[in-house]
């Protein structure tokens, strides 16, 4: 049985018409571009490093980087 992150239980509750969710951890790089798609990471740096690499290479197809953002699970709601 696979081992369910609560982290990603929390985030497809949060993106429930997410594409994928993948990755681990309380900081998301939420992609909505031509499907939504969100990365967890465990800490901010990594969540930078995460969305620079997307940005830079496109999250796959019709990729607008300027809509790609980083939420924090644990924090204030202030999207
Ligand atoms: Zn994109």
């Amino acid at each position: 049985m696979a081992e369910r992150s609560a982290w990603r239980t929390a985030a497809q509750k949060r993106w429930p018409k997410a594409a994928w969710v993948t990755g681990d951890g309380p900081i998301a790089v939420v992609a909505p571009c031509r499907e939504t798609t969100v990365t967890l990471w465990k800490t901010r740096g990594e969540a930078e490093k995460g969305k620079a690499r997307i940005d830079r290479g496109g999250c796959g197809g019709m990729c607008n980087p300027a809509r790609h953002q980083i939420v924090e699970l644990s924090g204030a709601d202030d999207e």
